[in-house]
């Protein structure tokens, strides 16, 4: 099983030696298949080497990295099948996502500070220790906390007004914090050896995003750190793929205007994050402690909006 996850390395390429590798590296290409997707006149000038050894090296890293593999359509469905469903708690958000959150899939949660995405992952944690007749998957749950806002506290509330035990359900949730950006994308590995102990079927990331735009500021630093994040996207989909999990990450997004990541309303990440994750949702404030989840870009579902509310007992419709 492991197998799919001990990557190549850029070394493995034919013809690329420790300097190249190194120089790679510097631009940005910090893995197989950001090579195998470049263009050979950008991996030129970015690397100074000549085109056409840029064109072997971006031939090599698609073997490498085998690329352009196909299934057929069955074995897809195949897998489909083993899909499993979380329950959020709120039934007008289940209906929105035709049921509740799929597995083999990254959630994205995305909004302004206090639109309650870490209210919802402490939800989300504590219904997946449920088991499956009451919307759970019966599972431990992963939490990578960058924002240092775990709070058991509010697992214990939750979890008491579900009628189970607090302390059962704290000993189901393993929760690591991310002190950089790096040490968040390393958490990935340990949480993949960590479902080889338990099973884990929901791994949180809340938030995915607030190192990365801390620690690569202004315009020259783009590129770099949605390779970077780009990279973090694919260990989280594989972890994913490979234990039948949901993925839940979160995304802030500024209220006012910034001055580096313009449009306010977009989340950090952009289009890097959003066409990875599978599902994402805008959550905004209502009226009244209301809240309003948005579906937005579903593969298979229409776009639609719920409301729910935060409680002292946890998400409720
Ligand atoms: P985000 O992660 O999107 O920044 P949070 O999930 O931390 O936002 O949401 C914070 C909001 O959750 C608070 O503004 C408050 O309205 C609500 N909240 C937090 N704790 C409780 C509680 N014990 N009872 C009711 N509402 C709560
Ligand atoms: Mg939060």
């Amino acid at each position: 099983m492991i197998t799919m996850v001990a990557e190549k390395t850029l070394e493995d390429i034919p013809g690329v030696g420790p300097a190249i590798a190194e120089k790679l590296r510097e631009a940005g290409y910090n893995d197989l298949l950001s090579i195998a997707v470049a263009s050979p006149g950008d991996l030129a000038d970015k690397c100074e080497i000549g085109e056409k050894k840029a064109m072997d090296i971006i031939e090599g890293a698609k073997l490498c990295a085998d690329i352009g593999g196909f299934e057929t359509g069955e074995d897809i469905m195949e897998r489909r099948k083993e899909i499993v469903k979380l329950t959020t708690g709120s039934k007008a958000f289940d209906e929105l996502l035709a049921g509740g959150l799929e597995s083999q899939s990254i959630v994205e949660l995305f909004g302004e500070f206090g639109s309650s995405k870490t209210q919802l992952c402490f939800q989300l944690a504590v219904n997946a220790t449920l088991p499956e007749d009451r919307g759970g998957l019966d599972s431990d749950v992963i939490i990578i906390d960058s924002e240092n806002t775990f709070r058991p506290e509010r697992i214990c509330q939750m979890a008491e007004y579900l009628g189970v035990d607090p302390t059962e359900t704290l000993k189901r949730i393993h929760v690591a914090r991310a002190f950089n950006s790096q040490h968040q994308i390393l958490l990935v590995d340990k949480a993949m050896e960590l479902a080889q102990q338990y099973k884990v079927k929901l791994m949180i990331v809340d938030s995915l995003t607030s190192h990365f735009r801390a620690e690569y500021v202004g315009r020259g630093t783009l590129a770099e750190r949605q390779q970077v994040l780009n990279r973090h996207m694919h260990d989280l989909l594989n972890f994913a793929t490979l234990n039948n999990a949901v993925i839940v990450v979160t995304n802030q997004v500024a209220a006012k205007p910034d001055a580096f990541f313009g449009d306010p309303t977009r989340p950090i990440g952009g289009h890097i994050v959003g066409h990875t994750a599978t599902f994402r949702i805008y959550l905004r404030k209502g009226k009244a402690g209301k809240r309003v989840a948005r579906l937005i870009d579903s593969p298979n579902l229409p776009e639609g909006e719920a409301v729910f509310m935060v409680t002292e007992d946890g998400i409720k419709d």
